[in-house]
């Protein structure tokens, strides 16, 4: 059914010199190599705004004069989201494009240093990067800026679109991006993360991620039940109704139980909750006004994604009831799951196979054994994974995978490049950060030391190199090869039957005229007359 079968391998297609170094190829290649101190030091920048989804607002500005000053046409608040943006160069056909994500994650303040220690002002519950995010955008910028090299110096025809996707960690803008049709003249898309693994995805893609939000709000609280009599007292003294908190906590409880009746216990499915406006901060005898709860859950079917959501609703509906609450619900996000495309994995794995893994040098070596040995361990000679100073060629990437899968799985886990996949041939790509070597199996370290060395230049910036110069290949690749382009075109079309409104294609799950929640009290760093801080207060330690 799938166009799998794989006749030739990629080193043969390197060797048959089908995707060779090209003179084109080669000058993006050199733009890595000569532009690493400014890559270097961009990363640097932006490790150090983390800032967290919806609030990338100094990151986001960083790319827009970066991308302005090499000559991109920007702009900026794609999609009715201010930290969007999408910066365009060159002009015509194919249209190429990749993203950048910049946002952090609440709650892993790290200073790249090799012990536990938040950033500079900051307490930890600030936010950091951990995937990183801060190199994931750098990466695809350097790819981008290596392509835009070849176009100028070689005459290339075409159009790179580099968009900035924020707020990535609830999964929020590609699926609004691709609500909105933004994706729609793309003719191929490469989508880039950090990893452990240097590779490329194959059949098994990432699956759904759908978030909501439940508003509570007490409304009438005079209406509620009171007694008669001596009893009946007023003001601060009398009985109150049970209101926003209590629906909060019944909602959090009532789905604690019903996540037993939601799904079987199999496939990976996740779901969690976070929070928002729990009643009100002061304890006065009145009933707390308003309660948000955000839920999100990630499946490997749409059908899955739908069932937790009819339980979700059904506890909200009743639980406002019993608190004398009006539930609204607000949608955060609901993706769809990824579309292999075979073709692209290919183009992109040969320049995986041109390039090599990242290389950790020494400094990076000693960084990784100062953070064993603070961790009381023996420091290792090579204190890295042998995995992340390696390929894994995209089949035996997914060997590993599917032995921990459903046999019907073709899906895990949830990312919302997958909104990307559904617009034109795609590839979900990786490359290796440095990854501590464990001492022995089952032992973990901390995220505190992975958070570091994500913000530590000589552990970082090997990854960001080797991933900028996959992405400026294939970009070149595409640009210049017709052939390989309209291969990857005809079997996005055989899998969608028939491309953009096929009869197998998925339309995106958002409205088109979708309001992305970027109004909503999200985790942020604020700005009072006290000056800048983290919005949890600082604990005194
Ligand atoms: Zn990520």
């Amino acid at each position: 059914m799938l166009v799998n079968a794989k006749s030739r391998s990629v080193e043969r297609r390197i060797e048959e010199g089908f995707l060779k170094i090209s003179t084109e190829k080669q000058t993006a290649l050199n733009w890595v190599d000569a532009n690493e101190k400014m890559i270097s030091r961009f990363d640097k920048k932006i490790w150090g705004y983390a800032e967290p989804a919806w609030r990338e607002y100094k990151s986001a500005a960083a790319y827009c004069k970066l991308l302005e000053d090499n000559g991109f046409k920007v702009t900026r608040g794609t999609g009715g989201m201010p930290t969007a943006f999408l910066a365009k160069y060159g002009e015509g056909k194919p249209v190429l494009a990749t993203y950048a994500e910049y946002d952090a994650v609440p709650g892993t303040s790290q200073k790249s240093v090799p012990h536990r220690e938040p950033r500079d002002g900051l307490n930890r519950w600030a936010a950091g990067h951990t995937d990183p995010h801060s190199a994931l955008g750098t990466t695809a910028l350097a790819g981008v800026l290596a392509a835009k090299e070849a176009i100028d110096k070689h005459g290339l025809k075409g159009t790179l679109k580099l968009f900035g996707e924020p707020a990535e960690k609830v999964c929020g803008s590609k699926p609004v991006h691709a609500a909105w049709g933004y994706f729609d003249d793309h003719d191929a898309s490469i989508c880039y993360h950090p990893s452990g693994v240097n590779t490329a995805l194959n059949e098994i893609q990432m699956g759904a991620y759908w978030s909501v939000i439940f508003t509570f709000e007490c409304l009438e609280p005079e209406k509620w039940f009171r007694p008669v009599g001596p009893m009946m007292v007023g003001g601060h003294a009398g009985g109150r109704c049970p209101a926003a908190l209590d629906a909060i906590c019944l909602m959090y409880t009532t789905t604690k139980y019903t996540k037993e009746a939601m799904l079987p216990h199999s496939a990976y499915w996740t779901l969690n909750e976070f929070v928002m406006v729990a009643g009100q901060c002061t304890s006065d005898n009145l009933p707390p006004r308003i309660g948000q709860i955000q839920y999100a859950w990630r499946t490997p079917t749409l059908e899955m994604a739908q069932q937790i959501f009819h339980v979700l609703e059904n506890n909200a509906r009743h639980v406002a009831e019993i608190a004398f609450c009006r539930l609204t619900i607000r949608w955060v996000t609901k993706t769809r799951v990824g579309l292999p495309n075979n073709a692209m994995t290919e183009i992109t794995y040969a320049n995986h196979e041109i390039v090599g893994p990242p290389r950790y040098g020494d400094k990076a070596k000693r960084f990784g054994r100062e953070i064993q040995k603070n961790l009381g361990l023996d420091p290792m000679e090579d204190p890295f994974t042998e995995t992340c100073q390696r390929l894994i060629k995209p089949i035996d990437y997914e060997k590993g995978q599917r032995s921990t899968l459903e046999p019907w799985q073709m899906h895990f886990g949830a990312d919302d490049y997958v909104d990307y996949t559904w617009h034109s041939p795609s590839v979900r790509m990786f490359t290796a950060k440095a990854v501590l070597r464990p001492p022995k199996a089952g032992f973990v370290y901390p995220h505190w030391a992975s958070n570091a060395m994500a913000g530590f230049p000589e552990t970082i910036d090997p990854m960001i190199f080797a991933g900028g110069k996959v992405i400026g290949a294939t970009l070149v690749d595409l640009l210049t090869n017709p052939t390989e382009l309209n291969k990857c075109r005809r079997e996005f079309e055989e899998r969608t039957g028939g491309g953009i409104g096929g009869s197998k294609w998925v339309p995106p799950l958002l409205p088109k005229d979708f309001k992305a929640p970027v109004d909503m009290r999200w985790p942020e760093y604020v700005t009072t007359e006290r000056g800048e801080e983290w919005w949890i207060p600082t604990p005194s330690e």
